[in-house]
């Protein structure tokens, strides 16, 4: 590979792609598929009772920590602002950082580039790159598949395997839940970081997995324990915070790793919250004990189906495991798929009813998708079972099939969809009082532990469940016995018990806020009916920069 010729004099600018993007427009935005995680493809059914946030590109972040080039991020820039960004400053390079389902986005940009800033280098990145083909659909100098950290020290002359520097990442902004958008405090929110991308698992689904190599491959930006014990004490000091949300596909499976993180957490008393995603098998390498211990306070786990064959899951009853790790105040985020390869309309309901019997505090489901780039992608294709005449932006899971599934329609396949995302809302009432439940099960049950660590986490992490979150139960039980009573009973008695805790702060912030955030809810419920919807702000951070 070449390098550039102003090798880290060259200035670079990376971008996210282009916003708006909770709308239908040319460019591939969709009003379905909006810049938000959770409401996007977990808490969606839920009105206003939906999680709303957003995360930052960290990928780009990352990039830029650890190049000593003159570097701008700019992400969810506008067109207008990408534009401006080219004819301001002159760059050298432009990395886009894109998705598959943004590659019309990437390739606008691409052109604009060309017209605007002929001389720079275009290079693009992230998932999009995966697409068999995609040379020939953009305009593109380098595509770049996989890490690409090392790829920009690389063609920038500088030293590839560095160690890798962490920036300080909050996790999610704009947080918004109830109608109520919820206040920024420094360290208020969990620090995101990063120590590997992609999982050996290889899934034949896995986008993540697939896109870092696949099966038995990943990549580790921390090796050891150590190494992430101080990368978590640099983002504790600079972003005030005791949670992390780890960004790792399998942060578990990697047991040496975590297992010394433990003992360096222990040595220093920290008494940190970790979110976590980890398959059922790695969680099972570990006694409820040490995942206490570890801080685990969050874990995203897929439940694909108990017939189905994915390795993760044999030997492992999800009903169980999921029951056990709420009952020690560790909340569950399922993740299900519609339309798995032994799905019929005769068992597919019976499936959904189970998923939804794990009553998980957070329950994504997502269809059966092959994604380009991932071994489905080419088993359906080898089969000739790709539908023709489905568009890039539309294959993420939250639409319709892409390919012929041998029992169900793809019309279908979003009713199914919608109809697990109601029955998990039906049964289970809203997440927030799921995790409500999870968080008071765990202060019950480790308050006062013989480990200080651990009763200062659960103390802290409680402290919500006594104000705050007792007048958001409050207002969801009100609102529930208008439409489903038996949710709102089950939220009465959890308000009873969170007031037996903490009889004093509980009834108080009830009495006072709870009227409050019924109204909140109510009139977001209204603004969402009418149509509104939330896109995140846009960033412009440089690093090594000099003007001129
Ligand atoms: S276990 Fe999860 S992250 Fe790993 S390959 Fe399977 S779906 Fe992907």
């Amino acid at each position: 590979m070449l390098v550039h010729p102003k090798r880290s004099s060259a200035r670079v600018l990376l971008s996210s792609v282009f916003g708006p993007y909770a709308q239908d427009d040319e460019y591939g935005s969709r009003a379905m598929n909006p810049m938000e995680l959770y409401h996007n493809q977990v808490t969606r059914a839920q009105g206003s009772f939906s999680l709303r946030m957003f995360h930052r590109s960290w990928g780009i972040m990352l990039m830029q920590a650890n190049i000593s080039a003159p570097c701008t991020v700019l992400d969810f820039p506008t067109r207008e602002d990408f534009a401006r960004e080219l004819r301001e400053n002159c760059y050298d390079i432009v990395g886009i950082s894109s998705i598959i389902v943004n590659v019309g986005k990437a390739r606008e940009m691409c052109r604009m580039v060309r017209e605007i800033s002929p001389e720079s280098v275009i290079v693009v990145g992230g998932h999009v790159a995966a697409i068999p083909g995609i040379e020939a659909m953009l305009d593109a100098d380098y595509i770049v598949k996989g890490e690409g950290i090392s790829w920009m020290r690389r063609y920038l002359g500088e030293e590839e395997h560095a160690p890798i520097k962490h920036p300080a990442i909050v996790s999610g902004m704009r947080t918004r839940i109830m109608g109520v958008r919820l206040p920024e405090r420094k360290g208020a929110t969990a620090a995101t970081i990063i120590p590997s991308v992609g999982c050996p698992m290889g899934c034949n689904f896995c986008t993540t997995s697939a896109f870092f190599g696949g099966k038995g491959k990943f990549f580790n930006f921390y090796n050891t324990g150590d190494e992430l014990f101080e990368v978590m004490c640099q983002a504790e000091q600079e972003l005030t915070v005791q949670t992390f949300f780890v960004m790792d596909e399998n942060f578990l499976l990697h047991r040496t790793r975590a297992m010394r993180l433990l003992e360096r957490m222990k040595d220093a008393g920290k008494s940190w919250g970790l979110s976590v995603f980890a398959s059922a098998n790695a969680i099972r390498k570990y006694s409820m004990r040490e995942l206490v211990e570890l801080g685990i306070s969050w874990v995203w786990m897929g439940l694909e189906s108990p017939r189905s064959s994915y390795g993760k899951l044999q030997g492992t009853d999800a009903g169980d495991l999921t029951r056990e790790l709420r009952e020690h105040g560790i909340r569950v985020q399922g993740s299900t798929i519609i339309g798995l390869e032994h799905h019929t309309p005769e068992n597919i309901g019976e499936e959904i009813e189970r998923a939804v019997s794990y009553q998980t505090d957070f329950h994504q489901f997502m269809l059966y998708t092959p994604v380009p780039g991932t071994p489905l992608f080419k088993e359906m294709t080898e089969q000739g079972r790709m539908l023709p005449g489905v568009g890039l932006a539309d294959i993420h899971g939250q639409f319709q099939f892409n390919f012929r599934h041998v029992a169900i329609s793809r019309e279908d396949s979003k009713k199914l969809l919608d109809w697990a995302f109601w029955r998990d809302f039906e049964m289970n009432g809203p997440s927030l009082y799921r995790m409500c439940r999870t968080m008071l099960q765990g202060w019950q049950r480790y308050k006062n532990d013989p480990d200080a660590r651990v009763r200062e986490r659960f103390a802290r992490e409680v402290k919500k469940l006594g104000s705050a979150y007792n007048a958001a139960l409050w207002a969801m039980e009100k609102e529930f016995r208008r439409v489903n009573a038996s949710v709102s009973e089950k939220i009465h008695g959890l308000r009873r018990e969170v007031e037996r805790e903490f009889p004093v702060a509980a009834r108080a912030t009830a009495a006072v806020a709870g009227p409050f955030l019924l109204w909140a809810a109510r009139r977001e419920e209204k603004r969402l009916a009418a149509g509104r919807t939330y896109e995140p702000p846009t960033f412009i951070e440089r690093t090594n920069w000099v003007e001129g």
